[in-house]
């Protein structure tokens, strides 16, 4: 969090290096046993030299495994911080671009000024985004992935045993990193950092509390007590909220009820963001302004009150809220053509994601809409509403299961094709969307139009599939 990264034109000035870094174990609490681990690889760079008389490994690397917030980038520093070196990082999701080599250059960079910058702490955050198991991702995009992941491993066997640099990375899913990774000479010592316990926490609020007014009777027992489940990043958090309520009120000082209060503000906005990171965000945001940009095409569906993607009781991602009362029925049933539409609506978060993220990193977050697409196209299929077996005697012609998937196939594709090419025609709609949503997680419908007028291409009506 702190110390400028500090980038210039100039190749002398290390881009990688953050400076100010000023962090000691005594800066990170609740750790317990594991702050011993991390205090011998401190005696790697102090003792290097009577280490390596006694013909004592160094490890290559320290992978730092545990979920967001639990202190572990907190801790890389304080490596450095105990040693006295200098402590260079980076985000391996800055790794991986879209241009072939330049993430394989960017380790190569990095490594080139942790040497002439030794002894140095290199810290690698989110490994998993590089370090994925090879050969999973298909294409150029992984092509990329696993030139950079190769130039990484070369630079941690250059190191093998010398001590004067040491990485370490985080993450927070160490299950599915390339086996390549985890050999002996690489990244060979795993540490786990879990939650904090009860204990823990009330360290931790502790460490943060050095360094504000607090009442002498604050009870951290109860304020542990109703956090549980907290990492380190949201209990220094209850401390900065309790601080600005002390101020607002005119107090001098932090009491527990102010910590009590802080905790139920920061309890509530960790339900809003439960672990979610920004890429998280943007996927949904996408997800969801894609069935809105696509639904506002046609006129059944065109009549959106609400979109969001902050997660609600018992709903994992967003949602648009579509007003449906004024939908035409024919015969009691939804028009033929307002079937369709609906299919292309909720084909459109898979089109969303080819389009902004390319065939190669897909997510999964349109699985579910993906499959309501596909049932409700069998189902009109089954119900004699497509072209080839139009009518429900004629139904009886798709006496084979096969021909009528291959109807459905048909009639998806269709409104996939729509999907896309409304889409690519409202790019600039959907980036603002996109941004708006991650943003604010709502838009009200007159926040949505007015987008809408302005960015927008939109049909005044549905061409026939
Ligand atoms: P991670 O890298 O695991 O996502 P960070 O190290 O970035 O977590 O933690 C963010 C902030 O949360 C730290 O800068 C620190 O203020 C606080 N924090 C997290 N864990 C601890 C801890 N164990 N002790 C003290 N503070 C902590």
């Amino acid at each position: 969090q702190s110390g400028a990264r500090v980038r210039r034109a100039n190749s002398k000035v290390p881009q990688y290096l953050e400076r100010g870094v000023d962090v000691k174990f005594s800066d990170v609490a609740g750790l317990g046993k594991i702050r011993l681990e991390l205090e011998e690889i401190v005696k790697f760079f102090t003792l290097g030299e009577m280490y390596r008389r006694r013909g004592i490994k160094i490890p290559g690397g320290i992978l730092l495994c545990g979920p967001p917030g639990v202190g572990k980038t907190l801790l890389a520093k304080a490596v450095a911080g105990e040693a006295g070196v200098n402590f260079f990082s980076i985000s391996a999701s800055q790794f991986v671009e879209i241009y072939v080599g330049v993430g394989a250059s960017r380790v190569r960079a990095l490594y080139q000024e942790a040497k002439e910058n030794a002894p140095a702490v290199v810290f690698i955050d989110e490994l998993d985004a590089v370090g994925r198991e090879r050969g999973l991702i298909k294409g150029s995009g992984g092509q990329e992935r696993d030139a950079t992941l190769n130039q990484l491993l070369v630079c941690l066997d250059g190191f093998e045993g010398r001590g004067n640099v040491i990485t370490i990375a985080a993450t927070n899913r160490p299950d599915i990193l390339d086996p390549a990774l985890v050999r002996p000479g690489r990244f060979d010592r795993k540490i786990f950092i879990p939650k904090p316990s009860l204990i823990g926490r009330i360290e931790i609020l502790k460490v943060h509390a050095r360094k504000k007014p607090m009442a002498d009777d604050v009870d951290y027992m109860a304020v542990a007590s109703m956090t549980n489940g907290m990492v380190g990043a949201e209990l220094a958090n209850i401390i900065e909220i309790a601080a600005i309520n002390m101020i607002r009120d005119g107090r001098s000082e932090i009491t527990t009820d102010d910590l009590l209060q802080a905790a139920q503000i920061e309890e509530r906005g960790m339900l809003d963001k439960k672990d979610r990171r920004p890429e998280m965000w943007k996927r949904l945001a996408l997800n969801e302004a894609a069935m809105a940009i696509v639904a506002v095409n046609f006129p059944d569906l065109k009549n959106i009150e609400f979109i969001t993607i902050a997660p609600r009781a018992g709903r994992e991602l967003g949602y648009v809220r579509v007003k449906m009362d004024h939908i035409k029925f024919t015969k009691g049933m939804l028009s033929r053509q307002s079937l369709i539409d609906h299919i292309t609506v909720q084909i459109a978060p898979r089109a969303a994601d080819e389009i902004w993220f390319g065939e190669n990193q897909l997510s999964t977050i349109w699985a579910e809409t993906a499959d309501n697409a596909r049932s409700a196209a069998r189902s009109f299929v089954l119900g004699g509403l497509s072209e080839k077996y139009h009518g429900l005697s004629n139904f009886w012609v798709a006496d084979r299961i096969n021909d009528i998937d291959l109807e459905a196939q048909r009639l998806l594709n269709n409104c996939y094709d729509r999907a896309k090419e409304i889409l690519r025609r409202n790019k600039e709609l959907m980036d603002v969307i996109v941004d708006q949503l991650v943003q604010k997680k709502s838009l009200t419908k007159q926040e949505f139009f007015r987008l809408v007028e302005e960015y927008g291409h939109v049909d005044q009506m549905p061409k026939n599939i």
